[in-house]
């Protein structure tokens, strides 16, 4: 049987705008609404005005609410976000042997995604498997689940997976339910609960799935695995910022990745073999696109900074 959630439908733009109008006050800036948002956006802040949603309702809005959106972008960003690389199937390898908590990968991703310094797309988790054992430091990002049950709750087909394994997030769509972040059994998932970072600066772009900026007030944040970067034919924002050549990112389907440090690209499978790589909770069933080469062989001692507290 056919996985629907790999194969996400593309949305028509008339799709688009007639399913956002139902959906709150971030569809009610779109369509038919987005000329009125203009003609108002010059009065007083604070001041409630009158705006025509895309089904024909008249409705009174806070200025302060309104924002002009280049719908023809949006849409653009929107079906590109949904389609995937063709040909491409994303893995990533993280090597826990070399993870020194530099953080370099957490800043570059922060940076990338407009996040707020407590918001997290990867962040690296103390870990001790045993008392006889020592510590390491682990980089968990979203996994970018083959069997994502963050997808299979969404109910306005918000998130979606698409054919080259990435997970995203339209958050144009998102309402906020918050049902995916209970789905995750990774933690991977945050809720923007107060106002972006960046908020004035990127008022007026066009959302950008791939980049998953602007952040919004009310919807969720994760790990993209950098599709903005990938459809430039660039490493994921993290993978490059790595100095300890922790990470390796490439094509399943190729069996190659690359590491980001040392550039120097290898066989997926024969890495895999050999260092005895596993999967996150795999048991679950949720067929993780992240893999794990186990802390061994370190030639360091584990340092116990004072950022490497479980936050995620
Ligand atoms: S790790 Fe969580 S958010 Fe990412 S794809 Fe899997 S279930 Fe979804
Ligand atoms: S919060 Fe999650 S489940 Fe709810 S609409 Fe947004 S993406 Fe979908």
């Amino acid at each position: 049987m056919e996985d629907e959630s790999k194969n996400p439908k593309p949305k028509s733009r008339r799709d688009f705008v007639k399913n956002i109008g139902l959906i709150g006050l971030g569809g009610i800036a779109l369509g038919s609404s987005l000329y009125a948002a203009k003609r108002f956006e010059e009065k007083k802040k604070g001041q409630n005005v009158k705006l025509l949603t895309a089904d024909g309702k008249l409705v009174e809005v806070d200025s302060l609410d309104i924002k002009s959106i280049d719908v023809d972008r949006l849409t653009e960003l929107q079906e590109r976000g949904r389609e995937g690389i063709p040909g491409k199937s994303w893995v990533m390898v993280v090597d826990l042997s070399k993870c020194r908590n530099a953080r370099k990968c957490i800043d570059s991703c922060q940076s990338a995604h407009h996040l707020r310094p407590e918001q997290y797309h990867i962040n690296t988790l103390q870990m001790k498997d045993t008392d006889r054992t020592p510590a390491y430091h682990m980089p968990k990002p979203c996994q970018h689940c083959d069997n994502p049950p963050c997808v299979s709750v969404c109910p306005v087909d918000a998130t979606f997976k698409r054919n080259d394994g990435i997970v995203l997030i339209d958050n144009e769509r998102c309402i906020g339910c918050r049902f995916c972040i209970a789905a995750c059994p990774y933690s991977a998932r945050s809720f923007n609960w107060f106002e972006p970072k960046d908020a004035e600066k990127d008022k007026e772009l066009a959302y950008d799935i791939e980049l998953n900026v602007p952040q919004k007030k009310g919807t969720i944040t994760k790990c993209c695995f950098s599709a903005d970067r990938l459809r430039i034919n660039k490493l994921p924002y993290c993978v490059s910022a790595c100095p300890n050549g922790v990470y390796y990112f490439g094509d399943e389907n190729e069996d190659a990745v690359t590491n980001g440090t040392t550039k120097e690209t290898v066989r997926l499978s024969q890495l895999l073999k050999d260092n005895g790589a596993y999967q996150l909770m795999e048991e679950l069933g949720t067929k993780p696109r992240v893999f794990y080469l186990p802390p061994k062989n370190r030639l360091f001692p584990f340092s116990d900074s004072s950022e490497t507290e479980n936050k995620s």
